[in-house]
């Protein structure tokens, strides 16, 4: 690696920073603390919302900026930066830039297609705390802080899957764009934790035109194959419960040997301080 000092690290939390199981990120803390001191950013870029991300940071004692509802949006704090980035709005202490339509627009279509996909899907917003802790297997507090999306919805299915497959040609016939993922069928605009990676670097370029950037980024999974790919070095992170993202092109790829957490450390430590 050239200057440390021209360092971006993006990274995934689930399964990447945050271990798989028990989301505990124990063994990168002093990883996370040497990079702190260097004043190397590290950026988190999730499919969690910004509610769940907010109480994260804390924990992770992460103050900079990061990307939510996989490159839906992205968040920068205002006291980081000398002028407002374009295409910006005020979000509370945060500048936001927005790669999403917001959620309202999803949800007056699914609103919509009540009528005609009657009893055949549920969504976050139809959903109780206890639902959604049901559903996504999360605790109460959790369930509260994933359920305050702001650009994408995740639709349960219940009906049979040439319901589904009907359920998702009408969306798309109605501009939409579901993607759907493990579980859920997602409904958000067209975006991806690549292109938003892409518009921070570009942010932190236009502060600092004299500096050349690089980017590292840290992935588990499928979701993450945009933003590995557009990055300088790409780290896949081996998982416990899915393969490895396929990766097409990368200037420089990585692959930890160890699980989330330990992995993430792992490689970045040998990366940077040759450990
Ligand atoms: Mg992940």
């Amino acid at each position: 690696m050239g200057n440390l000092a021209n360092v971006l690290i993006f990274t995934d939390m689930d399964g990447t920073l945050l271990d798989h199981h028990d989301y505990s990120f124990a063994p990168a803390i002093q990883t996370l603390e040497k990079l702190k001191n260097l004043h190397i950013p590290v950026i988190p870029n999730t499919s969690k919302t910004r509610a769940e991300l907010m109480q994260l940071r804390e924990a992770l004692k992460l103050d900079g900026a990061f990307i939510v509802e996989n490159g839906a949006a992205a968040y920068l704090p205002i006291d980081s930066l000398p002028k407002q980035p374009e295409d910006t709005e005020l979000y509370g202490e945060f500048w936001c830039k927005a790669f999403s339509p917001p959620r309202t627009r999803w949800l007056k279509l699914l609103k919509a297609a009540e009528t005609k996909f009657s009893g055949q899907f549920r969504y976050f917003a139809t959903m109780t705390i206890e639902e959604l802790m049901q559903s996504t297997g999360l605790n109460a507090e959790s369930a509260k802080l994933a359920a305050q999306r702001e650009f994408g919805e995740p639709i349960e299915w219940l009906g049979t899957s040439q319901q589904k497959h009907e359920f998702i040609e009408y969306l798309m016939g109605q501009g939409a764009n579901p993607v759907e993922g493990g579980r859920y069928i997602h409904l958000v605009g067209e975006c991806n934790k690549g292109a938003a990676m892409k518009w921070l670097k570009n942010q932190y370029h236009q502060q600092c035109p004299e500096r050349t950037w690089q980017t590292i980024a840290l992935g588990d999974g499928k979701n993450d194959i945009a933003m590995l790919e557009a990055a300088d070095v790409a780290i896949r992170i081996l998982s416990p419960t899915n393969s490895l993202p396929v990766i097409h092109h990368s200037e420089h790829l990585i692959t930890s040997s160890l699980y989330g957490p330990s992995g993430w450390a792992e490689c970045l430590e040998r990366l940077l301080f040759n450990a």
